[in-house]
């Protein structure tokens, strides 16, 4: 499965994803897909509406990331390592952020290169309800750069885009 980038100026971007009800082949075939996508276009994680379909889904893989102490990540109630979740597939998902505590850090966005990375500030830790690309439900709390990660992802799929914040 061969994908094509949208970029920013294509209606898809600001469309509100749609529930996914079915897990099936083609659903693995797409998040494999976007799975690649990440690798040959160098992103932490692309939204499927970045490929041009308007779903409640996206990838996360934090390539070359190396884990910093004060990373937490728990998943279905079990600390685990970065590298069980360096790479997700994440479906129909809740998000809640945990605290008050937020950060600011510069985000930039594959679907729009021409404008400069710039400031976001986001809570620091999350709790993230989702399914995997199986139907199975997940919960997984995290903070620092993959709460990061996954907000800017989870916000793609409600139409939001990073450059929405210094406005
Ligand atoms: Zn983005």
């Amino acid at each position: 499965m061969k994908l094509a980038l949208a970029y920013y100026g294509d209606p898809v971007l600001r469309k509100k994803g749609k529930k996914i009800t079915q897990f099936d082949e083609q659903l693995k075939q797409l998040a494999q897909a976007m799975m690649v996508a990440t690798v040959e276009w160098e992103g932490w994680g692309l939204a499927a509406h970045q490929v041009g379909r308007p779903l409640q889904l996206f990838v996360i893989n934090l390539q070359g990331l190396d884990p910093e102490p004060d990373m937490e990540f728990s998943l279905d109630g079990e600390l685990v390592p970065l590298e069980r979740v360096r790479k997700l597939v994440v479906v129909n998902p809740i998000l809640h952020p945990v605290g008050l505590e937020a950060d600011t850090e510069k985000e930039g966005c594959l679907s729009l290169p021409d404008y400069q990375r710039s400031p976001v500030k986001r809570p620091r830790t999350i709790e993230l309800s989702y399914q995997d690309e199986t139907g199975a439900p997940h919960v997984l709390r995290c903070n620092h750069w993959l709460a990061r990660a996954i907000q800017h992802e989870y916000d793609h799929l409600h139409g939001v885009l990073y450059i929405d914040y210094g406005k």
